[in-house]
């Protein structure tokens, strides 16, 4: 007999509802009416919520389509700051007052800069754009332009974002924009499953380093583009794991260049890591430097010598010495036209959308032996591979990783470059850039909501009327998930009835009682 409670989630993802809904008591201010309302808890993982992951990946393909062919440039005009925006903003300024306060007395801030980092993810997260603060002051680095690679051609950007418009002898106009797909350089040849034909001299670690590095090549190659076109070109592009788990970017870009300027720009891009040496392993095993509690600082285990700081370790770099590492893009990329509303746009929205409910871990599972020692290697480069400038395996090399403090270990980083699921790419899965649609992912999600009240015939209902507040597990009123489960099936049912019905009206009013299409 199948489990009651199985078949509960099962009925629920079949209906689209989600899966672990979360309680909130919503109070009606004037009258003190309490309602239980359940909401999506908004995961983007099928593996957690397959019911609002779908929910987010249809979300991105709307905001895909919706920009792809602008003919338009798009207005952009932000919103005033919430009341809860400026509030997290007032708390970010106390915090560096007290911080900096503490700092001209030559006291420990390591307390204030943790919190400032979590008011700074705070801040991102209640929907600011941007940081409060400039990145620290920028390195002098040489930016001689390494000899290997051919120069391009620079040309101003204009503020333009819509791409050209062709017009046909018979007067028809055409905007076409392009797909793109851009590929790492080879490691070593693969075979069809993805695994390479000899793992000996596979090149795990410029495979390692092109992953970690991928996201800041990705940036340069925007920036390039955008020169060499001399227009602000917009873009909304995917990372994905190919087979041999090299990540791949899927692009969707305004407007369209010929293959040949793509070849050319991509061929021009690099990207040059200026981070410390990591030719020699100093410590490693159970020999490894020791944290110092007094002097807050990482020391020889044997001599007691205070290891070089990141920031020395930077300025230790001279002129004459080479980057840790160059990333780049391989020569083999694709390309192809599309026009706005056709097949082949909605077939690539498919691709720049498919595998996003899903971590990049997962996206192929290893089928066969030469498939799982293939991702165990991959994962082996990365576990030493320093992910960051705070990453703990730079004590492998002698260097104290940035903002050091007690309890790093090499091999050990919490960074989630490292981890399994992530490939050694933890950046964000969907690049946007600012003017695609002209709006944030909260605005596609609104205007869903405006279509959904719209043709339910649902008054709005004025967001300021109501206070919120989470129900915990001891409340009285609190539901458990299961009871949970079953108000949300109920209520999505419900829903999709009283859709239906209104979609059956619309289509019904386009047809007039005569019985012939308007
Ligand atoms: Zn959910
Ligand atoms: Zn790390």
């Amino acid at each position: 007999m199948p489990l009651a409670r199985q078949v509960v989630k099962d009925l629920a993802a079949e209906h689209g509802a989600c899966l672990r809904p979360v309680q909130l008591r919503r109070t009606e201010i004037d009258t003190g009416h309490v309602e239980q309302v359940l909401i999506p808890c908004g995961h983007t993982l099928a593996s957690v919520c397959p019911s609002c992951a779908e929910r987010a990946r249809i979300l991105r393909a709307a905001q895909c389509r919706e920009g792809w062919h602008l003919d338009r440039e798009p207005v952009i005009d932000p919103d005033p700051a919430t009341e809860e925006q400026r509030a997290v903003v007032t708390d970010r300024a106390e915090a560096q007052a007290d911080r900096d306060a503490l700092d001209g007395q030559g006291l420990d801030t390591g307390e204030l800069d943790e919190a400032i980092g979590e008011l700074d993810e705070q801040i991102t997260d209640a929907g600011l754009r941007g940081t409060v603060l400039p990145a620290g002051p920028r390195r002098h680095r040489s930016t001689r332009r390494r000899q290997d690679t051919a120069p391009l051609p620079r040309r101003p950007v204009n503020s333009r974002t819509v791409g050209k418009t062709y017009t046909a002898p018979d007067g028809k106009t055409f905007r076409p924009s392009l797909f793109v797909t851009l590929t790492c350089p080879s490691y070593g040849r693969v075979g069809q499953d993805g695994a390479p034909a000899d793992p000996d001299t596979y090149d795990y670690p410029r495979a390692a380093r092109d992953t970690l590095h991928f996201a800041a090549l990705f940036d340069r190659f925007i920036q390039n583009l955008r020169r060499f076109t001399g227009y602000d070109l917009q873009y909304f592009a995917a990372i994905e794991p190919q087979r041999r788990l090299a990540p791949h970017v899927h692009l969707a870009l305004r407007g369209t260049i010929s293959r040949a300027e793509l070849r050319e720009v991509i061929a021009a891009t690099y990207h040059q890591v200026w981070w410390p040496s990591t030719q020699a392993v100093k410590y490693d095993g159970g020999h490894l430097p020791v944290w110092d509690e007094r002097t807050g600082t990482y020391l020889d285990p044997d001599t007691g010598e205070v290891l070089p700081t990141w920031d020395q370790a930077l300025d230790a770099i001279g002129d004459q010495d080479e980057p840790l590492h160059v990333a780049r893009f391989g020569a083999r990329f694709d390309a192809q036209g599309v026009l706005a509303g056709s097949k082949d746009a909605s077939r690539c929205i498919g691709y720049l959308t498919k595998y996003l409910t899903k971590h990049l871990g997962d996206c192929h599972q290893a089928g066969s032996d030469a498939q799982a020692g293939h991702a165990a290697r991959l994962a082996d480069a990365l576990r030493y591979e320093p992910c960051s400038p705070t990453c703990a395996n730079w004590l492998r090399y002698a260097i104290q990783p940035k903002n050091a403090r007690p309890g790093l270990r090499p091999g050990a980083c919490k960074g989630k470059a490292h981890r399994r699921e992530y490939l050694g790419y933890a950046g964000r899965r969907v690049l946007v850039s600012r003017k695609w649609s002209g709006k944030t992912l909260a605005d596609h999600r609104a205007d869903r909501r405006t279509w959904l009240t719209q043709a339910l015939g649902i008054p709005a209902t004025d967001p300021a009327r109501y206070s919120w507040e989470p129900v915990k597990p001891g409340d009285p009123d609190h539901m458990p998930n299961g009871q949970r489960l079953l108000h949300v099936v109920a209520d999505r049912i419900q829903w999709q009835t009283a859709l239906d019905l209104a979609r059956r009206r619309a289509s019904e009013a386009d047809f007039p009682a005569t019985g012939r299409a308007a």
